[in-house]
């Protein structure tokens, strides 16, 4: 699980954007050398806080000793400014003593903002520069919300979806009804995004990748009379392990299946108890849970192994699926490859999207149960192979 990357940014608008891990900002975000600091927002800083300073020092002399004394007097005052300032702003470290300026020039920003010309010009840029670091902080905000405990619980998650709700009506209110939908409007695209986007992280931490060099097979909504026991021959013969995402309801059906799936050493994922897949994203908190713990005592009861691993039917989770897999030990996982094989029966296609680009530590997601999935592992094994992935089985 991801925590919050150790950047040491100032701003929370790079700790959002510049993290480790994060690519928005691709070479950019290195960080600088000395003082461990992100190179671009070094930069930044080190540019726009002694020109606030000269414009604020130059604004006060112009002011108080006219505009030929006060003009030449400016770049020398900013720069004992420069140099003394830093003492009263104080901060143990150099990242606080940033973050201090970000404070002390946003409150000069808010006083000035009505001055017009260049000083209210440079106040209002400032405060764009607080509006951005604000909106990242909210975000930050969120995500430790999300991970909190690494599960914020179900009631704690109704709250804030009360609390949102309450805040559309409050600017509606406030503000008349178009604003009250635009603010709704808004937050149902958030809010789709977090369920509908199979890797989004939004409402909580899940496993995108493997963190080696290996690569990893995921087979999907079986046990399948068919293709279940062929599947098995076909990764003991290149020596391989997968993780089967299987359903509740097909697990008591083929009881044998999922075991031998156990004796031949994989594991067993939870893929939902009935796989909804048309209503798992807004399904309620309660028939979540049924779903996804009727699912997991198949399971168990019939090979008395206990998953470790939640795939939700077609990636869509909902608001409140983390907290209960966290609360039953398990982590979800989503995919980095697939070839919509339960939706297209064209091989060479499915293949091809499955196996081009194909980096280490990506995670493949193909089906059991339809017209083509034995070639389709068949292509996918061969593909590794040919790349050389297929060295170890992968660990998990
Ligand atoms: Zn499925």
């Amino acid at each position: 699980m991801q925590g919050f990357p150790d950047n040491r940014a100032v701003s929370a608008l790079f700790r959002v954007f510049g993290g480790a891990g994060s690519r928005q900002l691709g070479e950019a975000s290195r960080r600088a050398e000395a003082g461990a600091l992100h190179r671009a927002e070094w930069l930044f800083f080190s540019t726009a806080v002694p020109l606030m300073i000269l414009v604020a020092v130059g604004e006060g002399l112009v002011k108080g000793l006219g505009p030929i004394w006060g003009g030449l007097l400016t770049l020398p005052a900013a720069f004992v400014a420069w140099t003394i300032f830093p003492f009263v702003v104080g901060g143990a470290t150099a990242v606080w003593q940033w973050r201090r300026w970000l404070i002390v020039l946003t409150v000069w920003a808010v006083w000035r903002r009505n001055a017009g010309g260049i000083i209210g010009a440079f106040a209002w840029g400032w405060l764009g520069v607080f509006a951005v670091n604000l909106i990242a902080m909210l975000m930050l905000a969120w995500r430790a919300t999300m991970l909190w405990k690494g599960k914020a619980g179900i009631a704690w998650r109704m709250v804030i979806a009360i609390v949102l709700h309450g805040l559309a009506l409050v600017i509606g209110l406030r503000f008349g009804w178009g604003w009250a939908l635009l603010t709704g409007a808004s937050l149902s695209s958030l809010w789709c995004w977090g369920v509908l986007s199979p890797t989004s992280q939004w409402f909580g931490p899940m496993r995108r990748r493997l963190d080696d060099d290996r690569v990893l097979i995921t087979i999907d909504d079986g046990p399948d009379p068919r293709d279940t026991p062929a599947m098995l021959d076909l990764l003991d013969e290149r020596g391989l392990k997968a993780i089967f995402f299987v359903i509740g309801e097909k697990v008591r059906a083929y009881p044998e299946l999922a075991r031998e799936i156990i004796k031949r050493g994989h594991e067993l994922g939870n893929h939902t108890l009935t796989h909804p897949q048309a209503t798992f994203w807004c399904a309620s908190p309660w028939r979540t849970r049924r779903e996804i713990s009727g699912c997991n005592q198949a399971i168990e009861e019939i090979t008395g192994v206990k998953p470790k691993w939640f795939r939700a039917p077609v990636g869509h989770r909902n608001f409140f699926t983390h907290p209960i897999t966290a609360g039953l030990g398990l982590e979800i996982m989503a995919w980095t490859r697939r070839g919509y094989d339960a939706v297209s029966t064209d091989t060479p296609k499915i293949l091809q999207q499955l196996l081009e680009g194909n980096q280490p530590g990506d995670i493949f997601l193909i089906h059991e149960g339809t017209p083509i999935a034995l070639d389709v592992l068949k292509g996918v094994l061969d593909g590794i192979k040919a790349q050389g992935w297929d060295k170890e089985p992968a660990k998990f």
